[in-house]
């Protein structure tokens, strides 16, 4: 379709329907855009235009229409055309070890098995009708559910139209829909400065913003969709495997987990059993490290023949169970309220408990977030807790069990001024910050360990207890102190041997050469992240002193920044010890190559789409990515038909079974070399 052309009948609309939801899915779930987002833009303004000259045109369920449709007179109900089960749980190998031997009794041989993680979210059945979504019902009583389409369709994941040529008739597409741990996190620090109501975990958080009347609320919720079988399916075969199942969905466009993990038929009892309990207990130790909350594994018999002759109980499948991981919430007792205070000076409350396992983890700490949950929460010395682990380094407080509470108890005093430096605080906001930032010793060690952090400056082998040390002596004052340290000064301190400290100012000059969106981030300057830092050097085109002399309104004016971070980077620069500092980081050699914008940079990566796995002995993932990127490469994160090439080192995921499965080329580690010493991609693989 030519986007100069206008769209004047109402098959020119159907058409520019289809062409925008194929690009949204390629954007949004393969991380793979076919077209710039302007070409996408100019479409959708078209559509938008069409709608508004011939409202009579609009299809509700188009992607233009994401946000429309309010369910004014709450949530119908309606019956599955089949039935959404439940599965049975089992917590211990023991159990695993029953629910196996009756399978194998049942069949007469050991199956062949999938286990895929069982997301933490709301049960969704999506109905599509000749391909095209038309409906979308929580799990309900599972024999009837409520309709959510108006809110399920604002997933920016969810397919509009299945892809690749065959589809049914009509179809129960089965899934989860989950709020992701960083998504769920952002909200509540943002619901929380806006005095709204929290939520306590991310399954609440999609359940409740699934079942809002109002899909423009919804819209607004950080929600990710995993599809996991079919439910009913008409006019076209059934396939015979449950890995079947999950690739016809890959081809539909359907989002599909990548950690799912496959056992062969025809093993031992006791090698079966082995190999599922060692895929739950390696997703088990992985799992804090996923952008989602799985509360177990779900083990499936694959071949649907195999699966017809276990049949199904009343309530749940008899050829599938789930094997949940251990409590996440425990309680403890609080032996005291510490305060600490952050790189940003905010003071935040912290717990101390009696030490206690949770999730197979030993806690000493929870935190309360800042000194309105202190006071909501109104947590004494002495009382017991209840504490959640949920992908965080430190647990959080959830609530106090005030009918344990002993009479010794005591409440916690407010601090009035920082617990570490003694300095003034400001009191103004529910986050209380310490306001001496140039001297506070908590607040300059936070500075330093961020300074030399992994998407900062780099800096290997100056952990968290050396910079105390050094900054407890005076050695490190302000950031460029870091430059001035010599090896023999290193080695007065405790546990550094000549050779870890060499290492450190090797890695310290080594350093020096980096890129202007690592600096600007390793500033540590507020709301400036990873992603803020970069956007603003790209922008800026690595320039520092344009960057640096932006006003208030231009930094203001770029996407993705608005007001509250320009001020806060103006606030900064504008800062003359910030000035002096940087001035001497950079006289100390600080730098990065400049970007020459009349002349082309030399990419010859360009237009290479490749995704990484596995570990290299030569070079880190994120170095690799960085490398790759500067050469012009995309590295995406999935594997998807558009990708060209899957590069592969020791100890690679599912993602090569998938690059197999797609007939993607890989490359070994040693060829990941050439690639970054200059070689084409085409040149390696022929
Ligand atoms: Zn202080």
């Amino acid at each position: 379709m030519n986007h100069d052309v206008r769209i004047e009948n109402l098959e020119a609309l159907n058409r520019a329907y289809v062409q925008l939801a194929q690009w949204a899915h390629a954007y949004y779930v393969l991380d793979a855009p076919l077209v710039p987002d302007s070409t996408y833009d100019d479409l959708f303004q078209q559509c938008c235009e069409a709608e508004v000259l011939h409202p009579e045109w609009i299809d509700p369920l188009a992607v233009t229409q994401r946000v429309g449709g309010l369910a004014e007179s709450g949530l119908e109900t309606v019956p599955h055309q089949q039935p959404m089960q439940s599965l049975d749980n089992v917590f211990t190998d023991a159990a695993l070890s029953d629910f196996l031997s009756r399978v194998f009794k049942a069949l007469g041989h050991q199956p062949d098995w999938v286990c895929e993680p069982k997301y933490d979210g709301v049960a969704i059945s999506l109905i599509y009708d000749s391909g095209r979504f038309v409906q979308a019902l929580t799990r309900g009583d599972g024999v009837a559910g409520e309709v959510v389409t108006h809110t399920v369709k604002t997933l920016r994941e969810l397919p509009l139209y299945l892809q690749g040529g065959a589809v049914p008739s009509r179809v129960e597409i089965r899934g989860e829909i989950i709020m992701t741990r960083s998504g769920f996190k952002a909200y509540n620090e943002h619901a929380t400065t806006q005095g709204e109501k929290t939520f306590s975990n991310t399954r609440n958080a999609a359940a409740g913003s699934i079942r809002q009347l109002d899909p423009r609320v919804a819209a607004q919720r950080p929600l990710s969709l995993r599809c996991y079988t079919l439910g009913a399916m008409e006019g076209l075969q059934k396939p015979d495997t449950h890995q079947a199942i999950l690739n016809l969905l890959r081809t539909w466009g359907c989002p599909v987990s990548e950690d799912v993990h496959y056992i062969q038929a025809g093993l031992t009892f006791q090698a079966t059993l082995d190999a599922l309990c060692e895929v739950y207990h390696c997703i088990q130790a992985q799992r804090m490290t996923f952008d989602y909350d799985i509360d177990g594994l779900v083990y499936k018999v694959n071949d649907c023949a195999d699966q017809a002759i276990l049949g199904s109980s009343a309530r749940v499948p008899r050829w599938a169970i789930a094997h949940k991981f251990p409590a996440e919430v425990v309680s403890t007792q609080v032996e005291g309220i510490d305060f600490q205070v952050g790189r940003t000076g905010a003071i935040t409350p912290v717990a101390r408990l009696k030490a206690v396992q949770v999730g197979g983890v030993m806690v000493r700490n929870a935190t309360l977030h800042n000194m309105s949950e202190l006071v909501r929460k109104d947590v004494h010395r002495g009382d017991v807790v209840s504490i959640r682990r949920a992908g965080e380094v430190i647990p959080e407080v959830i609530e106090v069990m005030t009918a344990l509470r002993p009479e010794a108890a005591r409440s916690v005093v407010l601090p009035t001024v920082c617990p570490v430096c003694q300095g003034d605080i400001d009191t103004s906001d529910i986050i209380y910050r310490c306001l001496n930032s140039q001297a506070c010793p908590a607040q300059v060690e936070a500075a330093f360990i961020h300074f030399v952090s992994k998407h900062a400056m780099q800096i290997d082998g100056l952990g968290p207890q050396l910079i105390h040390q050094l900054v407890k002596s005076k050695a490190l004052e302000t950031l460029p102190d870091l430059y001035d340290l010599t090896q023999d000064q290193l080695m007065q301190y405790e546990r550094m041997g000549a050779r870890s400290a060499q290492k450190v100012i090797q890695s310290l000059l080594s350093r020096r050469q980096t890129t202007c969106a690592r600096f600007l981030y390793a500033l540590g300057i507020r709301h400036v992240g990873v992603n803020t830092a970069k956007l603003l050097a790209q922008y800026y085109k690595d320039d520092w002193v344009a960057l640096s002399k932006a006003s208030l309104d231009d930094l203001s004016n770029i996407e993705g920044v608005g007001p509250i971070i320009a001020a806060s980077i103006r606030n900064a620069l504008d800062d003359h010890h910030v000035q002096t500092m940087i001035t001497a980081l950079f006289k100390a050699g600080v730098c990065w190559p400049c970007v020459e914008t009349d002349e082309p940079i030399h990419q010859p990566l360009k237009g290479f789409k490749c995704v990484l796995t596995g570990r290299f002995d030569f070079i880190s993932r994120s170095d690799a990515t960085q490398k790759l990127e500067s050469m012009g490469a995309q590295v995406m994160s999935q594997v998807s038909k558009h990708t060209d090439a899957l590069i592969a080192g020791e100890s690679p995921g599912s993602k090569l079974n998938q690059a197999h499965a797609l007939m993607i080329p890989t490359l070994t580690s040693d060829e990941l070399k050439q690639l970054l010493s200059g070689e084409s991609f085409e040149s390696i693989l022929g």
